[in-house]
C-alpha cells in the first residue's frame, strides 16, 4: 500500500497538451475514481501513473518514491484493462501465476497463490480452462486474480466493466469494491460512467480537457457542485438548468418558470434543480406541469414533465406516483432548500449561504 502523488504533471502529445499541470493525490488504501467525458485525459493520466506512457513534465511519486522516470515493472502497480489483456494460449491458472513467475517467483509458491486469489474470486473451478473459453465476466475476473496475486503497492483500473452487460457490470462493481476493502491496496478506477463513478469511488476526481475541474467525496460532489459542467455531468437523470434573472428575490426563468430565491444576486444566472427536487402535485403551487412521459425505475419513476416555461425532469416515490398518468396536468414546485445557483456567464457556483 502506498499513496501516489502527480505533481504538476503535463502530457503533450505533439503540440496537444492532453493533460495540464494535474495535481492528483491518491490516498492510501483508498479508491479514487477518475471520472469525465471522452478524450478528456483520464486513460493517458492512468498510463503515466503506470509507466506505460512518459510525462512531458512533472512528478509522480508512490509512497516517498519518485517513479517518474522508472520503467513499468519497477513501479510496483497493476493494471486491469477493459479488454482483459490476458494471455489466450495459456491457462487460468498459468494466466494467473505469469505476474509471479515473470519476476523469478517459484512455481509452486506461485500456483499456490494463485489457488488462494481463484478461491477468493470465485474461479477455482476455472482454473484449467483457457480464456477462450470463458465468459467476458469470468474473462474479468481472472484479469482481476492476475493484478492482484502479487499484491502490488497500487491498483489502477482502466474502464473493467466496459465490455460487460449491465446486470454483470453491478455485480462485478460490488465485486471490485469488496476486494479492494479486503486488500486495502491504494487504486485508481478510471470511467466515463458517472454512476460507477458515484458508487466506487472514496473520492472522485471529474476531469474534463485535460483538467481536474473538482475532487472530493462524491456526496460533495453531488451537492456542491462546483460548476454547471459537474452540476450537468454528475447524476442521473440530470440536473435541471434554468438560464434566467433574478429580480428582488424571485427567478424567472426564459421560458418562463418562477420561484422565490433566498440570497440570490440580482441579475442573470442559472439554477439549477435536481430532479428529486422537483416537488410534482404540490399543493399552493400555481404553476403546472403535463406530465408527458413516466419511466418506472422499481421503487421510483422519472418523469418527463412539459410546462408552458419548457421542460422539466422530476424523479419521484414510485408510491406517489399511484393515480398519476401521462397526459394529466398536475401542479409542480421545487424544493427551495436545495436548489443550485450558477454565474449566467463562467457557469462557476455562486455561494449562497
Ligand atoms: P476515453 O474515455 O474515450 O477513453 P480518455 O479521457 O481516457 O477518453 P485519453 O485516452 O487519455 O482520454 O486521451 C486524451 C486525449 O489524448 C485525446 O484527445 C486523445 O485523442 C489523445 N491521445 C491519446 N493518446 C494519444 C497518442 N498516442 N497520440 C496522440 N494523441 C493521443
Amino acid at each position: 500500500m502506498a499513496s501516489v502523488a502527480l505533481r504538476n504533471v503535463v502530457k503533450r502529445f505533439g503540440k496537444t497538451e492532453v493533460v495540464q499541470n494535474l495535481d492528483l493525490n491518491l490516498n492510501d488504501g483508498e479508491i479514487t475514481v477518475l471520472v469525465g467525458p471522452s478524450g478528456c485525459g483520464k486513460t493517458t493520466t492512468l498510463r503515466m501513473i503506470a509507466g506505460l506512457e512518459a510525462v512531458t513534465d512533472g512528478t509522480i511519486t508512490i509512497g516517498d518514491i519518485d517513479v517518474t522516470t522508472r520503467e513499468p515493472k519497477d513501479r510496483d502497480v497493476a493494471m486491469v484493462f477493459q479488454n482483459y489483456a490476458l494471455y489466450p494460449h495459456l491457462s487460468v491458472l498459468e494466466n494467473i501465476t505469469f505476474p509471479l513467475l515473470a519476476r523469478g517467483g517459484q512455481k509452486p509458491q506461485a500456483q499456490r497463490q494463485a489457488k488462494e486469489v481463484a478461491e477468493i474470486l470465485g474461479i477455482t473451478g476455472l482454473l484449467g480452462r483457457k480464456p477462450g473459453a470463458l465468459s467476458g465476466g469470468q474473462q474479468q475476473r481472472v484479469a482481476i486474480g492476475r493484478a492482484i496475486v502479487r499484491n502490488p503497492r497500487v491498483f489502477l483500473f482502466d474502464e473493467p466493466l466496459s465490455n460487460l452487460d449491465a446486470k454483470l457490470r453491478v455485480d462485478m462493481r460490488t465485486e471490485i469494491l469488496r476486494l479492494q476493502r479486503q486488500f486495502g491496496t491504494t487504486a485508481l478506477y478510471v470511467t466515463h460512467d458517472q454512476e460507477e463513478a458515484m458508487t466506487l469511488s472514496d473520492t472522485m476526481v471529474v476531469m474534463r480537457e485535460g483538467k481536474i475541474v473538482q475532487q472530493g467525496k462524491p456526496s460533495e460532489l453531488y451537492s456542491r457542485p462546483v460548476d454547471t459542467f459537474v452540476a450537468g455531468f454528475i447524476g442521473s437523470p440530470q440536473m435541471n438548468l434554468l438560464h434566467g434573472t433574478v429580480v428582488d428575490g424571485l427567478f424567472t426563468s426564459e421560458a418562463g418558470f418562477t420561484t422565490p430565491l433566498k440570497n440570490a444576486p440580482t441579475g442573470s444566472l442559472t439554477l439549477g434543480i435536481r430532479p428529486e427536487d422537483v416537488v410534482v402535485g404540490a399543493e399552493g403551487s400555481h404553476q403546472q406541469a403535463k406530465i408527458e412521459i413516466v419511466e418506472l425505475l422499481g421503487p421510483r419513476a422519472i418523469l418527463s414533465l412539459e410546462l408552458p416555461s419548457g421542460r422539466m425532469t422530476a424523479v419521484v416515490d414510485a408510491v406517489d406516483m399511484l393515480g398519476l398518468t401521462e397526459g394529466q396536468v398536475v401542479p409542480v414546485s421545487v424544493r427551495k432548500e436545495n436548489l443550485h445557483l450558477f454565474s449566467a456567464e463562467s457557469g462557476q457556483r455562486i455561494p449562497t449561504e
